[in-house]
């Protein structure tokens, strides 16, 4: 069979095998940290196959710092005071990969334990993993697909961190919406990311262009939740490296210019057992079983508790305006893109939710296990979901807002007596800490707007 152009990822014993004939000689160990970067060292193969793929160490702060590494008083886990000592980094040896977009380099994730073993609970994929598990053990299998949406810059990120990142140039002049001609000429960067990011074992769909000057989506089909978070962090930093490897730049600033639209990152969700559609019901009227009611009930009840997973920075809530794509409400709609979650595949055993709310800047493993853990909610109350929202759902008087702040979002994961005990006070004490930073941040730093609004005038 020729697999050249199938997904693949390599095993431990194929590893080896290409560290011994020369073909690999570095792995890339990594964990993702709290912003859904990939964070880790670079381990000789040899080394890694003979030793270090048993456990590597990292400094505990890596899951309490911040974007620019600064590290923030406040946090329960780890501090000056305590020292900031060391988590074990675990690799998991099911996800090694060759990462083709670097010469002789493979690639594996790793979970985070503490020094008795322990998942670290506040570490992204033990977040994640602790919602599956319940999710198990109701019988049931959450199959995810989340959308990647950026923008392509003509310069490089050099010479725009040096001109201070203003007057930025998208790739290209004018909307781009499902464009070929126009899209034919950013292949430079995307034809390259979908070869290397297949040959690197994520089954990607494709990619188009989206509704700006230089706005992309990156698609990759639905898998397995934590499959899907692998995918979309290993597509992410691809995407990052393959755009410096040629000479551009981009962002996954969810707003990169007020009068711009916003990126995203649509969350597509089903429930399955035994290989059965369990969301899917022919008998109803849009095909949708009770189950899938009442888990899209505790994902719209329960979604103020949460936006701050699918929406974790100020400049994220930029991008919830109305007119633009982006939902600015919490109600749900059959296939109509004005509201927070759209009912896709109606009638069909496809038949799914998509989660319209997350921004391209949020972390996949928070993300999805925040709304597992409020569909789960749903289900074990079998919580009665509301008749669908028609029209434009942005002048829906009605509709329940989505909290239009990182504060008001803060206020409320800082409340959510549902995601304490789901999540444990420890998670949720965790990421309002990261959030109160963030704002407190913010609120510190003078902004150029204000400069510019008051310096003559004010
Ligand atoms: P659109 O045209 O709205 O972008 P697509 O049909 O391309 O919608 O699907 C969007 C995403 O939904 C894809 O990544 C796809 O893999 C995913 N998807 C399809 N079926 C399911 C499902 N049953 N559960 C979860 N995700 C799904």
């Amino acid at each position: 069979m020729d697999t050249k152009n199938m997904p693949c990822t390599l095993s431990f014993e194929d590893l080896k095998t290409q560290t011994k004939d020369g073909t690999i000689d570095t792995v890339l160990v990594c964990m993702v940290d709290m912003q859904g970067r990939l964070m880790g060292k670079r381990f000789h193969a040899a080394n890694f196959v003979e030793t270090s793929y048993k456990e590597t160490h990292c400094c505990n702060y890596l899951l309490a710092t911040d974007l620019a590494m600064a590290t923030p008083p406040g946090y329960a886990s780890t501090s000056w005071q305590a020292g900031y000592g060391d988590y074990v980094m675990k690799p998991d040896l099911d996800t090694i990969r060759p990462v083709p977009w670097l010469d002789g380099t493979a690639m594996v994730l790793c979970d985070v334990l503490d020094h008795h073993d322990e998942p670290v609970p506040h570490s992204p994929r033990a977040v994640l993993k602790k919602q599956i598990a319940r999710l198990d053990e109701l019988g049931f299998e959450a199959m995810m697909a989340t959308e990647l949406e950026f923008f392509l810059f003509a310069d490089s990120l050099e010479a725009l961190r040096d001109g201070g990142f203003r007057d930025l140039k998208p790739i290209s002049g004018y909307n781009e919406d499902y464009h070929i001609f126009q899209t034919t000429k950013e292949e430079s960067v995307m034809r390259p990311l979908r070869n290397h990011l297949h040959a690197a074992g994520v089954p990607v769909e494709g990619t188009k262009g989206e509704a700006e000057a230089g706005q992309q989506e990156l698609n990759i089909r639905y898998s397995p939740a934590l499959d899907c978070a692998d995918y979309h962090s290993i597509a992410k930093h691809a995407i990052k490296e393959i755009a410096w490897q040629q000479g551009v730049s981009v962002t996954f600033l969810p707003k990169w210019h007020h009068d711009r639209v916003g990126s995203s990152s649509h969350v597509h969700q089903s429930l399955w057992k035994d290989g059965e559609a369990a969301f899917a019901d022919a008998s109803d009227e849009l095909g949708m079983s009770d189950l899938m009611k009442h888990y899209m009930a505790g994902l719209i009840a329960n979604a103020p508790d949460y936006t701050y997973f699918l929406a974790p920075y100020v400049n994220s809530y930029k991008r919830f305006a109305k007119g633009t794509f982006a939902p600015t409400k919490t109600v749900w709609s059959v296939d109509n893109r004005t509201a927070g979650f759209r009912l896709c595949g109606a009638g069909t055993k496809g038949v799914r939710v998509e989660c319209r709310i997350g921004g391209s800047d949020l972390n996949p493993y928070l993300a999805q296990a925040a709304m597992l853990a409020a569909g789960i909610k749903g289900i074990e109350d079998k919580m009665v979901l509301a008749p669908p929202t028609t029209g434009d759902v942005y002048e829906d008087a009605k509709a329940d807002d989505i909290p239009q702040t990182l504060r008001d979002a803060t206020d409320k994961l800082r409340g959510s007596a549902f995601l304490r005990e789901v999540m444990g006070d420890d998670v949720v004490d965790h990421y309002t800490r990261c959030a109160e930073w963030e704002q407190e941040e913010f609120d510190r730093v003078v902004t150029d707007w204000e400069i510019a609004r008051g310096f003559e005038q004010a």
